[in-house]
């Protein structure tokens, strides 16, 4: 995907009105965006700039700017329950995603973790056990990166339980109900030193991982949840936020250490 010069067809578009309301578009030639406030012709956006402001047939302005991942996560579409960026970041640091890194993800849900991996330079297996989401998860993940990562993301319909085939792997990361099941096979499929990262919304889950975690290789266990509030910034008035999103997951990671 193209991050600078003026916009192009084919790539997507955050257009933000006057009540800070956010849509994604994908321009494309002849293309047109449908609102109530009226229609605005795709043609008016490709080899502008990004910032610029635009008027649709009825008079609403819009400012057209290139998706952060951020911006893109909000707004593509969703079956499972995705990580959301304020864990994404986190869990790239503490997985310790490099480019090149060899990545077993499961499961893949709509490709959010995915995305944000491919973005740090992940060279991604992932399981997925529902063939819809896998398609979610791939069709995600191309329209924000593009097809050239595609190359770098191979996904399978299968269930991360009954094993994983890679060996020699860097990083073993999952989203998924009993990440337990996965330690004894991750053992076996990730190199010495490598890591084992799990995202569990329960803390229940977070224990019984580390019971398992105490049968196995894997040592130097720790687990933290981010908790992330926002700030009411206009004149007298700054203060946090009255509402935050106050529970998400939390992150379990572990390396693979010697018998
Ligand atoms: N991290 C994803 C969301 C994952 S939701 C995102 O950011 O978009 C959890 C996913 O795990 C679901 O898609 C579910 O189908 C899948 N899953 C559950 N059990 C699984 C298993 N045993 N093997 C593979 N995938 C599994």
């Amino acid at each position: 995907m193209r991050q600078t010069g003026v916009l192009q067809a084919d790539e997507p578009v955050l257009l933000i009105d006057r009540k800070r309301r956010r849509y994604l578009i994908d321009l494309k030639e002849g293309g047109e965006f449908h609102s109530h406030s009226g229609v605005l012709a795709h043609d008016d956006l490709i080899g502008r700039a990004e910032g610029e402001t635009f008027r649709s047939t009825r008079g609403m302005v819009f400012i057209a700017v290139r998706p952060t991942i951020t911006d893109f996560l909000l707004k593509m579409p969703r079956g499972a329950q995705v990580v959301y960026p304020k864990d994404i970041g986190p869990i790239l640091i503490l997985a310790d995603i490099f480019p090149g890194a060899r990545v077993l993800e499961s499961g893949l849900g709509s490709g959010a973790l995915s995305t944000g991996m491919l973005r740090a330079g992940a060279d991604i297996t992932g399981y997925e056990i529902r063939d819809d989401f896998e398609q979610t998860a791939r069709e995600n993940v191309g329209r924000f990166l593009g097809p050239d990562v595609m190359g770098r993301y191979r996904t399978e319909v299968r269930d991360v339980y009954e094993g994983i085939d890679a060996t020699e792997l860097d990083r073993v990361v999952l989203d998924l109900p009993e990440p337990w099941q996965v330690v004894p096979h991750a053992e076996r499929a990730l190199h010495r030193g490598g890591i084992f990262l799990a995202y569990t919304p329960s803390i229940i889950q977070v224990s019984q991982l580390h019971d398992a975690f105490e049968e196995s290789r894997f040592g130097m266990a720790e687990t933290v949840e981010v908790l992330q509030r926002g700030w009411h910034v206009q004149g007298l008035a700054v203060r946090p936020d009255h509402r935050m999103v106050a529970h998400t997951g939390f992150l379990t990671h572990a390396r693979l250490l010697a018998e």
